[in-house]
């Protein structure tokens, strides 16, 4: 059975005591977990520590970097290598937010490298990808993703793949209020776990999990969530907010 997630991803938002705060109301709520829900969050550097020791006692709940270096160790001033959060028990990396891809110019084949590292540290990656509107006007959303894929994943080997979880984030819709509908949310995924089958096969294709991500709030979660190939979501503005983050894990299926 495919792992269903509610991933928050804070970025660069909260103070220490914002973060503190909303982890300890939300990990204090009572909410019930099947045993294939997994609730990730994607906190800031100088939280990790804090949240692995808040969310400790607390199975199914996991945390996660937003980032880690390509590079292995060494003279990498202001980087952080997938060892280094291995060492404090970093479970999960985003790799490839469309923010970093945008912003720090990150390719698709340096992605293949923290990808690599982070399976070798033990670290699951959350591999994010997802078009721009320009590319989807064109009605190139799946040659540009399946683009993504081929440069980033499908170098992994079969038990590697299968360690992996997939976003799929369309950019028009991070941060924008304007979610994919359910049904280019589901014919994307869809389309992803096909490519993952023609790569791999289609028992592989079906353990992976693959989030939506793109302004999902607890108004439409459920229907988003409700999709055969959406397995929950990464979740940016609305995991700021504890009652509108609890109600997006209870839409997970
Ligand atoms: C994200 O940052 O991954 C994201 C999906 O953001 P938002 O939910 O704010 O659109």
């Amino acid at each position: 059975m495919r792992k269903q997630m509610a991933a928050a991803n804070w970025k660069m938002n909260l103070t220490y005591q914002q973060a503190t705060a909303l982890l300890q109301t939300i990990i204090s709520t009572d909410i019930t977990l099947k045993e294939n829900h997994a609730v990730v969050f994607a906190v800031p550097f100088p939280y990790l520590e804090m949240a692995i020791d808040t969310v400790q006692h607390r199975k199914n709940f996991f945390i996660s970097a937003q980032n880690c270096s390509d590079r292995k160790s060494g003279a990498y001033t202001g980087e952080v290598s997938t060892e280094i959060l291995k060492s404090i028990d970093v479970n999960f990396c985003l790799v490839g937010h469309s923010e970093r891809r945008e912003y720090f110019g990150e390719s698709n084949l340096m992605l293949a490298d923290k990808l690599n590292l982070c399976l070798a540290s033990g670290i699951t990656p959350i591999f994010c990808c997802g078009e721009a509107l320009g590319t989807r006007e064109q009605n190139q959303q799946n040659n540009y993703v399946e683009q993504q894929l081929r440069e980033s994943l499908f170098h992994l080997s079969r038990e590697e793949i299968l360690k992996i979880v997939i976003a799929y984030e369309p950019i028009w819709a991070i941060g924008t209020g304007k979610t994919a509908s359910t049904a280019q949310a589901q014919e994307m995924h869809a389309f992803i776990r096909s490519s993952l089958k023609n790569q791999y096969d289609a028992a592989i294709a079906d353990q992976i999990s693959i989030l939506y991500g793109g302004s999902v709030k607890a108004a439409n979660a459920k229907e988003i969530f409700g999709s055969k190939d959406v397995d929950g979501g990464l979740v940016g503005g609305a995991s700021l907010n504890a009652a509108e983050f609890i109600e997006i894990i209870k839409a997970l299926k």
